[in-house]
């Protein structure tokens, strides 16, 4: 599993119900009647279920893509990397439906945006993040419209699990994501040492090696001091300015 997601729990009377469908020739010659609804999978103790044919998902991506490139009409490199990311076309949307051993059950929109096999996980959790933005501008609201009109009526965005602190790199490498002590997690990046505390995409960490090293020297003294707690990125911190001049 690599990649993020944004989620946001929703609500549904007829999504989740089985539905008639087209009678095929066969149906039609016996005089029968058939309907499908979601095909359930067992998943541990829960199971779950994409529901498809749900129109308004399929213009999800391009929307979020259109949503990224006007609201950064001059993209510094940082959100030029972003934006170059989106074109490639590494987003999803979903509806999910989860029923717990009880039988309750929940229906989630889920827009995942692929790590790239693990080359462009942190550009992938700023997209999730950034998504956030999106979800709560009136700009998506045709979107919400769009939902409600195939039957699922979107709540707030789900907390996210990950941290979301990320600062831009020079040179059109996107950005690094911040992850502290107290946020750090073994399975997330399981081969380097904790220095690696400020994360990079692994496809530039392969080009070049030392780039979070040298990121963590540039900004440890400023987290340390207490000074940097927030994230940097351009929906969270319009006005910030890298002041370090550090050669990335
Ligand atoms: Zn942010």
């Amino acid at each position: 599993m690599g990649g993020a997601a944004f989620v946001a729990e929703g609500e549904t009377e007829t999504l989740l119900d089985a539905r008639e469908v087209s009678p095929g020739f066969l149906d039609r010659l016996l005089g029968r009647t058939r309907t499908a609804g979601p095909r359930w999978e067992q998943f541990g103790t829960k199971r779950l279920a994409h529901l498809p044919d749900v129109a308004a998902l399929d213009e999800v991506p391009r929307a979020f893509q259109r949503y990224i490139e006007r609201r950064f009409l001059d993209p510094d490199p940082a959100q030029r990397a972003v934006r170059d990311y989106l074109r490639a076309g590494p987003a999803r949307a979903a509806l999910t439906a989860e029923e717990d051993e009880d039988g309750e059950r929940r229906i989630f929109f889920q827009v995942g945006f692929s790590g790239c096999a693990g080359l462009a996980e942190v550009t992938a959790q700023v997209c999730a993040h950034w998504y956030g933005f999106y979800w709560q501008d009136p700009l998506s609201e045709p979107l919400r419209a769009d939902l409600a009109t195939c039957g699922f009526v979107p709540g707030p965005a789900m907390a996210r699990d990950t941290p979301e602190r990320f600062f831009p790199l020079h040179g059109g490498h996107g950005y690094a994501q911040w992850i502290d002590g107290s946020d750090w997690n073994p399975a997330y990046r399981p081969h380097k040492d904790q220095h690696t505390w400020l994360e990079v995409d692994a496809a530039l960490d392969e080009q070049l090696p030392d780039v979070a090293a040298r990121l963590a020297e540039t900004y440890l003294a400023a987290v340390e001091a207490g000074v940097e707690q927030q994230c940097r990125c351009p929906f969270c911190s319009p006005d910030f300015v890298r002041r370090d001049e550090a050669r990335l």
